[in-house]
Protein backbone atom coordinates (compact mmCIF):
# COMPACT_ATOMS: atom_id res chain seq x y z
CA UNK A 1 0.00 0.00 0.00
CA UNK A 2 0.91 3.91 -0.26
CA UNK A 3 3.30 5.33 2.48
CA UNK A 4 1.19 8.56 1.96
CA UNK A 5 -0.95 9.40 4.99
CA UNK A 6 -4.92 9.49 3.74
CA UNK A 7 -7.61 10.55 6.11
CA UNK A 8 -9.89 7.86 7.96
CA UNK A 9 -13.78 8.25 7.88
CA UNK A 10 -13.38 9.19 11.82
CA UNK A 11 -11.64 12.17 10.71
CA UNK A 12 -13.64 13.43 7.58
CA UNK A 13 -17.02 12.73 9.78
CA UNK A 14 -15.39 14.76 12.27
CA UNK A 15 -14.56 17.52 9.78
CA UNK A 16 -17.90 16.99 8.55
CA UNK A 17 -20.00 17.51 11.34
CA UNK A 18 -18.21 20.89 11.98
CA UNK A 19 -18.98 21.74 8.42
CA UNK A 20 -22.47 20.98 9.32
CA UNK A 21 -23.89 24.26 10.15
CA UNK A 22 -22.41 26.08 6.97
CA UNK A 23 -23.39 23.46 4.87
CA UNK A 24 -27.20 24.01 5.83
CA UNK A 25 -27.11 27.51 5.85
CA UNK A 26 -25.93 27.21 2.26
CA UNK A 27 -28.30 24.39 1.31
CA UNK A 28 -30.98 26.28 2.35
CA UNK A 29 -30.24 29.47 1.06
CA UNK A 30 -30.07 28.14 -2.26
CA UNK A 31 -33.26 25.78 -1.76
CA UNK A 32 -35.24 28.82 -0.97
CA UNK A 33 -33.57 30.89 -3.88
CA UNK A 34 -34.52 28.69 -6.66
CA UNK A 35 -32.61 29.33 -10.00
CA UNK A 36 -33.29 27.94 -13.50
CA UNK A 37 -30.47 26.62 -16.13
CA UNK A 38 -28.01 29.25 -16.26
CA UNK A 39 -29.47 31.92 -14.00
CA UNK A 40 -28.30 30.18 -10.93
CA UNK A 41 -26.48 33.61 -9.59
CA UNK A 42 -27.54 33.34 -6.22
CA UNK A 43 -26.07 29.43 -5.97
CA UNK A 44 -22.78 30.34 -7.47
CA UNK A 45 -22.28 33.47 -4.95
CA UNK A 46 -22.82 31.37 -1.52
CA UNK A 47 -20.86 28.16 -2.58
CA UNK A 48 -18.03 30.03 -3.92
CA UNK A 49 -17.47 32.67 -1.03
CA UNK A 50 -17.69 29.88 1.63
CA UNK A 51 -15.02 27.79 -0.45
CA UNK A 52 -13.27 31.26 -0.80
CA UNK A 53 -13.08 31.33 3.17
CA UNK A 54 -11.83 27.72 2.92
CA UNK A 55 -9.05 28.60 1.20
CA UNK A 56 -9.93 27.73 -2.77
CA UNK A 57 -8.99 29.80 -5.44
CA UNK A 58 -12.02 30.79 -6.70
CA UNK A 59 -12.47 31.48 -11.01
CA UNK A 60 -15.82 32.55 -11.39
CA UNK A 61 -17.36 32.60 -14.11
CA UNK A 62 -15.59 29.68 -15.43
CA UNK A 63 -15.65 28.04 -19.47
CA UNK A 64 -17.98 30.03 -20.71
CA UNK A 65 -21.07 29.55 -18.32
CA UNK A 66 -21.65 32.89 -16.87
CA UNK A 67 -22.74 30.69 -13.96
CA UNK A 68 -20.45 28.10 -13.23
CA UNK A 69 -17.18 28.14 -11.30
CA UNK A 70 -13.74 26.24 -10.34
CA UNK A 71 -12.73 26.10 -6.56
CA UNK A 72 -9.34 24.51 -6.91
CA UNK A 73 -7.27 23.97 -3.45
CA UNK A 74 -3.31 23.02 -4.37
CA UNK A 75 -1.96 20.74 -1.73
CA UNK A 76 1.97 21.87 -2.84
CA UNK A 77 2.99 18.29 -3.91
CA UNK A 78 2.04 16.91 -7.40
CA UNK A 79 -0.58 14.14 -7.89
CA UNK A 80 -3.87 13.03 -8.80
CA UNK A 81 -6.35 15.81 -10.01
CA UNK A 82 -9.84 14.82 -8.58
CA UNK A 83 -12.95 16.80 -9.03
CA UNK A 84 -16.17 16.89 -6.91
CA UNK A 85 -19.73 18.50 -8.84
CA UNK A 86 -21.45 20.91 -7.54
CA UNK A 87 -25.20 20.90 -9.46
CA UNK A 88 -27.36 24.28 -8.06
CA UNK A 89 -30.43 24.48 -10.88
CA UNK A 90 -33.73 24.17 -9.75
CA UNK A 91 -37.02 23.32 -11.94
CA UNK A 92 -39.39 25.54 -13.25
CA UNK A 93 -42.84 25.84 -11.17
CA UNK A 94 -41.79 23.31 -8.46
CA UNK A 95 -38.46 24.72 -7.30
CA UNK A 96 -35.77 22.73 -5.56
CA UNK A 97 -37.74 19.42 -7.02
CA UNK A 98 -34.55 17.43 -7.84
CA UNK A 99 -32.33 18.74 -4.47
CA UNK A 100 -29.63 20.07 -6.31
CA UNK A 101 -29.31 22.35 -3.01
CA UNK A 102 -28.07 18.95 -1.25
CA UNK A 103 -25.85 18.37 -3.97
CA UNK A 104 -24.15 21.86 -4.25
CA UNK A 105 -23.66 22.23 -0.39
CA UNK A 106 -22.59 18.54 0.17
CA UNK A 107 -20.25 18.52 -2.45
CA UNK A 108 -18.53 21.90 -1.22
CA UNK A 109 -18.65 20.55 2.47
CA UNK A 110 -16.83 16.79 1.45
CA UNK A 111 -14.38 18.93 -0.71
CA UNK A 112 -13.62 21.16 2.51
CA UNK A 113 -13.23 18.55 5.04
CA UNK A 114 -10.88 16.58 2.59
CA UNK A 115 -8.30 19.63 2.99
CA UNK A 116 -9.12 20.61 6.44
CA UNK A 117 -8.32 16.93 7.16
CA UNK A 118 -5.30 16.55 4.45
CA UNK A 119 -3.99 20.47 4.30
CA UNK A 120 -0.73 18.98 2.79
CA UNK A 121 -2.26 16.80 0.31
CA UNK A 122 -0.83 15.75 -3.00
CA UNK A 123 -2.57 16.79 -6.15
CA UNK A 124 -5.94 18.76 -6.56
CA UNK A 125 -9.25 19.37 -4.86
CA UNK A 126 -11.33 21.15 -7.05
CA UNK A 127 -15.14 21.73 -6.94
CA UNK A 128 -16.64 22.20 -9.98
CA UNK A 129 -19.84 24.44 -10.43
CA UNK A 130 -21.68 23.05 -12.84
CA UNK A 131 -24.66 24.77 -13.64
CA UNK A 132 -27.89 23.72 -16.14
CA UNK A 133 -28.06 20.45 -15.85
CA UNK A 134 -32.15 20.70 -15.83
CA UNK A 135 -34.51 21.34 -19.08
CA UNK A 136 -31.42 19.95 -21.39
CA UNK A 137 -29.32 22.24 -20.13
CA UNK A 138 -26.03 20.34 -21.03
CA UNK A 139 -24.03 22.52 -18.74
CA UNK A 140 -21.02 19.80 -17.94
CA UNK A 141 -21.11 19.18 -22.05
CA UNK A 142 -20.43 22.88 -22.34
CA UNK A 143 -17.95 22.88 -19.42
CA UNK A 144 -16.32 20.20 -21.28
CA UNK A 145 -16.30 21.65 -24.27
CA UNK A 146 -14.54 24.52 -22.56
CA UNK A 147 -11.63 22.16 -21.57
CA UNK A 148 -12.85 23.04 -18.09
CA UNK A 149 -12.57 18.91 -17.40
CA UNK A 150 -9.49 18.15 -19.10
CA UNK A 151 -7.06 17.48 -16.37
CA UNK A 152 -9.57 15.95 -14.19
CA UNK A 153 -8.79 12.69 -12.99
CA UNK A 154 -12.16 11.08 -11.61
CA UNK A 155 -14.93 13.70 -11.31
CA UNK A 156 -17.81 12.82 -8.09
CA UNK A 157 -21.02 13.49 -7.13
CA UNK A 158 -24.26 12.20 -5.15
CA UNK A 159 -27.51 12.96 -6.00
CA UNK A 160 -30.67 13.46 -3.50
CA UNK A 161 -33.71 10.78 -4.56
CA UNK A 162 -35.96 8.43 -2.74
CA UNK A 163 -33.71 5.48 -1.51
CA UNK A 164 -29.51 5.05 -0.94
CA UNK A 165 -27.97 3.40 -4.30
CA UNK A 166 -24.13 3.43 -5.19
CA UNK A 167 -25.43 4.10 -8.43
CA UNK A 168 -28.20 4.05 -11.44
CA UNK A 169 -27.97 3.78 -15.19
CA UNK A 170 -28.61 7.20 -17.29
CA UNK A 171 -30.23 7.10 -20.70
CA UNK A 172 -28.84 9.15 -23.65
CA UNK A 173 -31.39 11.64 -24.33
CA UNK A 174 -31.62 14.02 -27.13
CA UNK A 175 -33.67 17.15 -26.66
CA UNK A 176 -35.57 18.55 -29.59
CA UNK A 177 -38.01 20.62 -30.94
CA UNK A 178 -40.06 20.55 -33.90
CA UNK A 179 -41.71 23.76 -35.54
CA UNK A 180 -44.63 23.17 -37.83
CA UNK A 181 -44.94 26.27 -39.91
CA UNK A 182 -48.41 26.54 -41.87
CA UNK A 183 -50.19 29.75 -43.36
CA UNK A 184 -52.84 31.72 -41.56
CA UNK A 185 -56.15 32.48 -41.80
CA UNK A 186 -59.56 33.40 -40.48
CA UNK A 187 -60.45 30.54 -38.97
CA UNK A 188 -64.43 30.98 -39.80
CA UNK A 189 -64.48 33.31 -42.68
CA UNK A 190 -61.78 31.26 -45.22
CA UNK A 191 -60.13 28.15 -43.07
CA UNK A 192 -59.58 26.95 -46.68
CA UNK A 193 -56.96 29.70 -47.05
CA UNK A 194 -55.13 28.48 -44.20
CA UNK A 195 -52.51 25.36 -43.27
CA UNK A 196 -53.08 24.36 -39.53
CA UNK A 197 -49.37 23.76 -37.93
CA UNK A 198 -51.36 22.92 -34.79
CA UNK A 199 -52.90 20.42 -36.84
CA UNK A 200 -49.73 19.22 -37.87
CA UNK A 201 -48.21 19.08 -34.59
CA UNK A 202 -51.09 17.04 -33.43
CA UNK A 203 -50.61 14.41 -36.26
CA UNK A 204 -46.87 14.51 -35.64
CA UNK A 205 -47.68 13.78 -31.90
CA UNK A 206 -50.16 10.86 -33.12
CA UNK A 207 -47.63 9.63 -35.57
CA UNK A 208 -45.07 8.87 -32.74
CA UNK A 209 -47.92 7.13 -30.52
CA UNK A 210 -48.52 5.11 -33.63
CA UNK A 211 -44.46 4.35 -33.48
CA UNK A 212 -44.46 3.42 -29.53
CA UNK A 213 -44.96 0.05 -29.73
CA UNK A 214 -42.07 -0.69 -32.14
CA UNK A 215 -39.57 1.09 -30.72
CA UNK A 216 -37.24 -0.75 -28.23
CA UNK A 217 -38.68 -1.12 -24.34
CA UNK A 218 -36.04 0.89 -23.25
CA UNK A 219 -36.93 3.61 -25.20
CA UNK A 220 -38.74 6.94 -24.21
CA UNK A 221 -40.32 9.70 -26.66
CA UNK A 222 -41.72 12.18 -24.51
CA UNK A 223 -42.68 16.17 -24.75
CA UNK A 224 -45.26 19.41 -24.57
CA UNK A 225 -46.86 21.38 -27.07
CA UNK A 226 -44.97 24.54 -26.55
CA UNK A 227 -46.76 26.61 -29.30
CA UNK A 228 -50.03 25.79 -30.26
CA UNK A 229 -51.57 28.84 -32.11
CA UNK A 230 -52.35 32.28 -30.87
CA UNK A 231 -55.98 32.37 -31.09
CA UNK A 232 -59.11 30.26 -31.98
CA UNK A 233 -60.20 32.28 -34.67
CA UNK A 234 -56.58 32.10 -36.56
CA UNK A 235 -55.52 28.91 -38.31
CA UNK A 236 -52.52 28.36 -36.38
CA UNK A 237 -49.39 29.65 -38.75
CA UNK A 238 -46.92 28.26 -36.20
CA UNK A 239 -46.58 25.76 -33.73
CA UNK A 240 -44.11 23.85 -31.87
CA UNK A 241 -44.13 20.66 -30.20
CA UNK A 242 -40.16 20.00 -27.11
CA UNK A 243 -39.57 16.87 -27.47
CA UNK A 244 -37.09 14.57 -25.43
CA UNK A 245 -36.07 10.97 -27.08
CA UNK A 246 -33.95 8.69 -25.08
CA UNK A 247 -32.64 5.33 -24.99
CA UNK A 248 -30.09 2.99 -23.49
CA UNK A 249 -26.93 4.54 -25.76
CA UNK A 250 -26.78 7.74 -27.81
CA UNK A 251 -26.62 5.08 -30.90
CA UNK A 252 -30.15 3.85 -30.36
CA UNK A 253 -31.07 7.44 -29.54
CA UNK A 254 -29.60 8.69 -32.42
CA UNK A 255 -31.75 5.87 -34.78
CA UNK A 256 -34.81 6.85 -33.12
CA UNK A 257 -34.52 10.52 -33.64
CA UNK A 258 -34.36 9.83 -37.17
CA UNK A 259 -37.48 8.15 -37.22
CA UNK A 260 -38.30 11.20 -35.57
CA UNK A 261 -37.65 13.28 -38.13
CA UNK A 262 -39.14 10.81 -40.67
CA UNK A 263 -42.86 11.78 -38.55
CA UNK A 264 -42.30 15.42 -38.37
CA UNK A 265 -41.54 15.12 -42.27
CA UNK A 266 -45.17 13.13 -42.67
CA UNK A 267 -47.17 15.29 -40.40
CA UNK A 268 -45.84 18.15 -42.80
CA UNK A 269 -46.58 16.50 -45.92
CA UNK A 270 -50.13 15.61 -44.81
CA UNK A 271 -51.28 18.81 -43.71
CA UNK A 272 -49.15 20.87 -46.33
CA UNK A 273 -46.78 22.47 -43.65
CA UNK A 274 -43.54 22.51 -42.82
CA UNK A 275 -41.71 20.93 -40.56
CA UNK A 276 -38.09 21.73 -38.55
CA UNK A 277 -36.50 19.73 -36.25
CA UNK A 278 -33.75 21.17 -34.61
CA UNK A 279 -31.88 20.72 -31.60
CA UNK A 280 -32.63 22.44 -27.73
CA UNK A 281 -29.10 21.74 -25.88
CA UNK A 282 -26.32 18.74 -26.66
CA UNK A 283 -27.33 14.96 -26.76
CA UNK A 284 -27.02 13.38 -23.24
CA UNK A 285 -24.65 10.56 -23.32
CA UNK A 286 -25.36 7.28 -21.64
CA UNK A 287 -23.96 7.01 -17.99
CA UNK A 288 -21.07 4.85 -17.04
CA UNK A 289 -20.89 3.92 -13.21
CA UNK A 290 -17.31 3.02 -11.94
CA UNK A 291 -17.93 0.84 -9.68
CA UNK A 292 -14.62 0.69 -8.09
CA UNK A 293 -15.23 4.26 -6.96
CA UNK A 294 -18.78 3.64 -6.12
CA UNK A 295 -18.36 0.62 -4.18
CA UNK A 296 -15.62 2.63 -2.01
CA UNK A 297 -18.43 5.26 -1.48
CA UNK A 298 -20.99 2.70 -0.63
CA UNK A 299 -18.54 0.80 1.98
CA UNK A 300 -18.14 4.09 3.65
CA UNK A 301 -22.06 4.95 3.72
CA UNK A 302 -22.82 1.57 4.83
CA UNK A 303 -20.41 1.95 8.15
CA UNK A 304 -22.01 5.09 8.69
CA UNK A 305 -25.88 3.63 8.72
CA UNK A 306 -26.51 3.80 5.35
CA UNK A 307 -29.31 1.15 3.84
CA UNK A 308 -27.28 1.42 0.61
CA UNK A 309 -28.25 -0.85 -2.12
CA UNK A 310 -26.28 -1.71 -5.49
CA UNK A 311 -26.21 -0.44 -9.12
CA UNK A 312 -29.00 -2.63 -10.26
CA UNK A 313 -28.44 -2.29 -14.59
CA UNK A 314 -32.09 -2.80 -14.99
CA UNK A 315 -33.46 -0.20 -12.96
CA UNK A 316 -35.64 3.22 -13.93
CA UNK A 317 -33.86 5.71 -15.71
CA UNK A 318 -33.50 9.15 -16.20
CA UNK A 319 -30.73 11.11 -18.12
CA UNK A 320 -27.90 13.65 -16.39
CA UNK A 321 -25.06 15.37 -18.82
CA UNK A 322 -23.49 13.19 -15.96
CA UNK A 323 -23.20 10.81 -18.89
CA UNK A 324 -21.24 12.40 -21.32
CA UNK A 325 -18.19 13.46 -18.37
CA UNK A 326 -18.79 9.64 -17.48
CA UNK A 327 -17.33 8.64 -20.89
CA UNK A 328 -14.73 11.05 -20.16
CA UNK A 329 -13.31 9.65 -16.90
CA UNK A 330 -14.04 7.48 -13.93
CA UNK A 331 -17.16 9.14 -13.03
CA UNK A 332 -19.63 8.31 -9.49
CA UNK A 333 -23.12 9.35 -8.95
CA UNK A 334 -25.03 7.65 -6.49
CA UNK A 335 -27.75 8.56 -4.66
CA UNK A 336 -28.79 9.49 -1.19
CA UNK A 337 -32.68 8.71 0.21
CA UNK A 338 -33.64 12.16 1.29
CA UNK A 339 -37.69 10.90 1.06
CA UNK A 340 -39.82 7.71 1.45
CA UNK A 341 -39.07 4.96 -0.78
CA UNK A 342 -41.55 6.12 -4.26
CA UNK A 343 -41.24 10.01 -4.13
CA UNK A 344 -40.95 10.89 -6.95
CA UNK A 345 -38.22 13.22 -8.21
CA UNK A 346 -39.41 16.19 -9.46
CA UNK A 347 -42.29 16.68 -7.40
CA UNK A 348 -43.37 18.97 -5.00
CA UNK A 349 -42.63 16.36 -2.35
CA UNK A 350 -39.53 15.79 -3.02
CA UNK A 351 -39.09 19.89 -2.87
CA UNK A 352 -39.87 19.44 0.71
CA UNK A 353 -37.83 17.17 1.86
CA UNK A 354 -35.33 18.44 0.47
CA UNK A 355 -35.12 20.91 3.28
CA UNK A 356 -35.52 19.06 5.77
CA UNK A 357 -33.10 18.27 8.78
CA UNK A 358 -33.11 14.22 8.01
CA UNK A 359 -32.07 15.26 4.03
CA UNK A 360 -29.22 17.23 5.75
CA UNK A 361 -28.18 14.41 8.04
CA UNK A 362 -28.10 12.03 5.29
CA UNK A 363 -26.06 14.78 3.30
CA UNK A 364 -23.70 14.56 5.63
CA UNK A 365 -23.32 11.19 5.64
CA UNK A 366 -23.20 10.83 1.70
CA UNK A 367 -20.41 14.32 2.07
CA UNK A 368 -18.25 12.20 4.39
CA UNK A 369 -18.70 9.07 1.29
CA UNK A 370 -17.70 11.02 -1.07
CA UNK A 371 -14.56 12.95 1.02
CA UNK A 372 -13.33 9.36 1.76
CA UNK A 373 -13.59 8.66 -2.30
CA UNK A 374 -11.60 11.76 -2.62
CA UNK A 375 -9.00 11.35 0.40
CA UNK A 376 -8.13 7.86 -1.12
CA UNK A 377 -8.18 8.97 -4.84
CA UNK A 378 -5.30 11.49 -3.91
CA UNK A 379 -3.33 9.47 -1.47
CA UNK A 380 -3.66 5.83 -2.34
CA UNK A 381 -2.35 5.41 -5.57
CA UNK A 382 -3.74 2.01 -5.91
CA UNK A 383 -7.28 3.20 -6.11
CA UNK A 384 -6.91 5.70 -9.14
CA UNK A 385 -5.37 2.93 -10.97
CA UNK A 386 -8.10 0.66 -10.56
CA UNK A 387 -10.66 3.10 -11.19
CA UNK A 388 -8.68 4.09 -14.25
CA UNK A 389 -8.44 0.14 -15.30
CA UNK A 390 -11.97 -0.27 -14.63
CA UNK A 391 -12.98 2.78 -16.51
CA UNK A 392 -10.48 1.42 -19.68
CA UNK A 393 -11.60 -1.84 -20.02
CA UNK A 394 -15.09 -0.26 -19.85
CA UNK A 395 -13.99 1.90 -22.93
CA UNK A 396 -12.12 -0.43 -24.84
ZN1 LIG B 1 -31.12 16.37 -10.40
ZN1 LIG C 1 -33.67 16.62 -12.01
Amino acid sequence: MSSLKTASVKALSAELAALRPRMDAVSLSIHTHPELKFAEFHAQQVLTRWLAEAGFTVTAPAGGLDTAFVAVHEGGRPGPRVAVLAEYDALPGVGHGCGHNLIAAGGAAAAIAVVRALPAHPGTVTVIGTPGEEMGGAGKVRLADARVFDRVDAALMFHPGDRWLSGRPGLAAAHLRIAFTGLGAHASVSPWQGRSALAAAQLFLNALDSMRQFVPPSARLHGIVVDGGQAPNVVPARAAVDLYVRDRTAASAAALVERVRAAAAGAALATQTQAEVSETGPLYAERRNNAVLAERFAETVRALGADIGPYDPAGPAGSSDIGNLSQLMPVIHPYVQIADVGTPAHSEAMREAAATPLAHDRTQVAATGLAEVVAALLTVPEVLAAARAEFEGAAG
